[in-house]
């Protein structure tokens, strides 16, 4: 109860904040986006993992308030680098079942024509959980958003339901592997074969794939064999504020300058 009132004033007194985690293509060298987490910096606590309030927020229907705050303010951080000449590639948010419920495609659309926020700005990370609502209203959902050109990615793959007939009825452009399977490769055979039959089938399926938790050159170097499209991980970075995640990306901006310069001299 207490955490439910803490989290009430969160949202007023600006204790809530956007992080963001760099997001690589397989060779590690090519920077195409980031993941927008959230984080509560409360007063006394400290910092809170989304994990420790999220499920409470979905449960008071708070997540409606704080996942239309995440979407505004994901939408106003890219303008802001946009319009500095920054390019921050695509923001991957996380779309709560919740949330998705109540005729989200219209709420994000008016965000983002009110920010001028092109589609390839954003994409929509969903579990598999906002799948077992009502089929034809969830799929219409859907197909609203791959309408106006979003990506639409379903997170945390294996871990949940894992139902094959999801990803034929649903359409996806992107796949998540969970974390879970990727801190097991190359060294457990068992997340070896299970990472391979992912991938084989997502490529069947023509979705794009982004491994999660990515720690280690070795995992890496195995995902991007096995043909993983994107990798996210301490590898490359840890989710950083919104400021931090700004230097990050001017210093990397600067990084083809630099080797273009050493090349031409
Ligand atoms: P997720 O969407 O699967 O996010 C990936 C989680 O893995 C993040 O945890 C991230 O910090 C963590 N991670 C990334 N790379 C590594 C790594 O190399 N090693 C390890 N050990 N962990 C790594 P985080 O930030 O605690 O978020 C947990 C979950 O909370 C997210 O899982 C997502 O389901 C949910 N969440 C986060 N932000 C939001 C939000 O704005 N709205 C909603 N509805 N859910 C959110
Ligand atoms: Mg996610
Ligand atoms: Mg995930």
């Amino acid at each position: 109860m207490q955490m439910e009132q803490d989290l009430h004033v969160a949202l007023e007194s600006g204790q809530l904040a956007l992080h963001f985690q760099p997001i690589f293509d397989a060779t590690g060298h090519r920077h195409r986006g980031a993941e927008v987490l959230l984080r509560w910096n409360h007063p006394e606590r400290g910092t809170t993992a989304p994990a420790d309030f999220i499920p409470l927020a979905e449960a008071t229907g708070q997540i409606l308030g704080i996942g239309h705050w995440v979407l505004d303010q994901a939408c106003r951080k890219w303008l802001e680098w946009h319009e500095a000449g920054i390019d921050p590639g695509f923001l991957a948010i996380n779309i709560s079942r919740v949330q998705f419920r109540k005729r989200f495609s219209r709420t994000l659309i008016d965000l983002m024509t009110h920010y001028g926020i092109p589609a390839h700005a954003l994409e929509l990370e969903i579990t598999e959980s906002v799948l077992l609502d009502d089929h034809q209203e969830v799929n219409e959902e859907l197909t609203s958003l791959r309408a106006v050109g979003l990506k639409l990615s379903l997170d945390d793959f294996g871990t949940g339901y894992s139902s094959l007939s999801y990803l034929k009825r649903f359409r996806f452009d992107v796949l998540k592997i969970d974390r879970s399977f990727v801190a097991g490769v190359p060294g457990n055979p068992d997340d070896v074969s299970l990472v391979k039959a992912i991938l084989a089938m997502a490529k069947g399926l023509d979705l794009e794939v982004v491994a999660e938790g990515v720690e280690t050159n070795d995992q890496l170097r195995f995902l991007r064999q096995q043909g993983c499209d994107l990798a996210q991980g301490y590898l490359f970075a840890k989710p950083m504020d919104a400021d931090a995640y700004c230097v990050y990306l001017q210093s990397r901006r600067g990084e083809p300058e630099r080797a273009r310069i050493a090349v031409a001299s």
